[in-house]
């Protein structure tokens, strides 16, 4: 049920969304929020307050850096108490990473931060901002009847979907369904009626205060495996100065060649306390290096399995975790434990589909 008396807050930080084409000269420029209600007449058929800040400047999202997911924690920190939810407008590109990141940064999250944006920017007349602005400021506004918010998370929503952040990824660079949650269901559906899987929705401890952390440390990197990885590629990557984490991305449930000079590369990163967790790059389906042969090896290595995570979602925890100084021993472990929903641990899994 929507709260009429909500307020929520729109944060604009860039992206298409916020462009209108110049008619004169036929580029893109962002739009000035404000004259929002002039674009979009319907925000005033809500009975609800938005209110809403524009970053200055605004930004492509592939600019983002993790200086930007700070400027938005504590912008919502900021405003934490004065407002139920709050709907990010962000660029299309990177929004699965800021969403995953924000997710360890905001402790406890009492309230709906909702992310969206557009494949077609809102001067367009056929924009999708409109429709993903205006359902996402009803889930940041809709609460159960104990005046609860539905969906106290940080999530994405982008055409019909309503996707855990930290679970979601960009799939689509032309059409509008433009996101994915593959190893998670979605915590709603738009339609007529916009419907919620309240089981599949994480709900916060309201007896406890919401935390907000801004420690992140990007001393981390990726290694791709390709069939034909050049022995050179992996030292180069594994023996970077000053690297803390590497995301191994590996094939089907976790396996990577048995070449004794990959695995003593392997050997030698965990020997040197690089952090090494092993992500799969099917989109489906977990780790399981106990499966085959080719993954027992890195287990024995002492890689650590990223289980179902996404990519965006490896990249903000580990920032995150590295970030508050966790000592090797505690990351291992705290990897392997969803934080805020992000990973299935095999001993979770259930309604498998066979
Ligand atoms: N490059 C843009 C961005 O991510 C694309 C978009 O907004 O969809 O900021």
């Amino acid at each position: 049920m929507i709260d009429v008396n909500a307020h929520i807050l729109l944060i604009y930080t860039g992206g298409t969304i916020g462009m209108i084409e110049n008619p004169k000269t036929g580029s893109l420029e962002p739009f000035d929020f404000a004259h929002l209600t002039s674009h979009l007449p319907e925000l005033q058929r809500f009975r609800f307050q938005v209110d809403h800040i524009v970053f200055d400047p605004v930004f492509d999202s592939s600019e983002v850096t993790p200086e930007h997911w700070k400027r938005i924690v504590r912008t919502i920190e900021k405003h934490y108490n004065q407002y139920d939810g709050f709907v990010i407008l962000h660029g299309t590109d990177t929004m699965a990473y800021t969403a995953s990141a924000l997710s360890f940064m905001i402790e406890n999250l009492h309230k709906p931060v909702v992310l969206t944006g557009a494949q077609l920017p809102i001067g367009k007349l056929r924009t999708d901002a409109k429709e993903n602005l205006i359902t996402a400021l009803e889930i940041a506004a809709d609460k159960d009847i104990l005046g609860n918010p539905i969906v106290p998370e940080v999530c994405i929503f982008f055409q019909n979907d309503l996707l855990r952040g930290n679970r979601s990824t960009k799939v689509n660079a032309d059409n509008f369904n433009a996101f994915k949650s593959y190893n998670y269901p979605n915590l709603g559906k738009s339609g007529i009626q916009i419907r919620y899987d309240r089981k599949a929705i994480l709900q916060p401890d309201y007896d406890k205060k919401t935390i907000f952390h801004y420690y992140l440390d990007s001393r981390i990197a990726s290694l791709r495996l390709f069939p034909g990885i050049s022995k050179y590629t992996v030292e180069t990557i594994l023996s970077l100065k000053d690297i803390r984490a590497i995301i191994l991305e590996t094939y089907g449930s976790g396996n990577a060649p048995l070449s004794p000079w990959f695995l003593d590369q392997i050997r030698n990163a965990v020997r040197r306390d690089v952090i090494i967790v092993n992500i799969t790059q099917c989109k489906i389906g977990m780790v399981d290096m106990q499966r085959y042969e080719t993954g027992r090896e890195l287990l024995k290595a002492g890689v650590i399995s990223g289980f179902d995570s996404t990519f965006e979602s490896a990249v903000a925890k580990l920032m995150f975790l590295i970030g508050h100084k966790y000592d090797k021993e505690d990351i291992n472990i705290r990897m392997r434990v969803p934080l805020v929903g992000e990973i299935t641990r095999p001993e979770d899994r259930v309604n498998e589909k066979i």
